[in-house]
């Protein structure tokens, strides 16, 4: 158990099995895109951990940058979303693969592929982490998810609660407060 904040968390996914997944999920990466030369696009701060335990395992030749969006302020969606802010790259026709902490209602990725659309990519596709399906209020269709979760707040591997816990190397969900 952890308090962060005013909230109290427990373990919801352990280390050990968040690294066997991003295994499993950068060994089909490589798969499907070895001779692609992808260009991975990290979406900050959330990122930061799976995109980094991902491309230690990313053998094939490939880029890496980062780009910063909306941030979420507290345990719910605002649904205001910045502009994309930081993309250097020229991304026509490359092959693109965002990477991604959670897609929640999938506001911030839909306003955010929109922008890359305009961009002529070759191809984008999504690598999230997790997956909240049951929050989801835009048809964006992750092709590479971790671990597909419940509709409850989590911190940890990158993920915040009003800017804390993002160092933390296990998952952990917010505890149900009993009356
Ligand atoms: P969306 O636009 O609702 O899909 O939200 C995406 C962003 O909200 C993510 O990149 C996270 O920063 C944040 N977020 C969504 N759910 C959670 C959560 O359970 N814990 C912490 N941050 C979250």
């Amino acid at each position: 158990m952890i308090t962060v904040g005013d909230k109290t968390f427990t373990v919801f996914i352990e280390r050990q099995a968040i690294e066997a997944q991003i295994a499993r999920l950068a060994q089909q990466i490589c798969k499907e895109y070895e001779d692609k030369e992808p260009l991975f696009i990290g979406i900050m701060n959330g990122s930061f951990m799976f995109a980094s335990d991902l491309m230690k395992q990313m053998p094939i030749l490939c880029e890496v940058s980062f780009v910063k969006v909306a941030s979420y302020h507290n345990m719910a969606s605002t649904g205001k979303v910045q502009e994309l802010v930081g993309l250097q790259e020229d991304i026509k026709g490359r092959h693109v693969i965002l990477l991604e902490d959670i897609v929640d209602t999938g506001i911030t990725m839909s306003k955010l592929l929109d922008q890359l659309q305009t961009k002529e990519p070759a191809s984008v596709e999504i690598a999230t982490l997790l997956f909240k399906p049951k929050a989801l209020q835009k048809p964006i269709s992750p092709r590479y998810i971790g671990f597909e979760i419940e509709n409850k707040f989590v911190i940890g591997f990158g993920l915040d609660y009003n800017g804390l816990g993002r160092n933390l190397t296990d998952i952990y969900v917010l505890k149900e407060e009993t009356h």
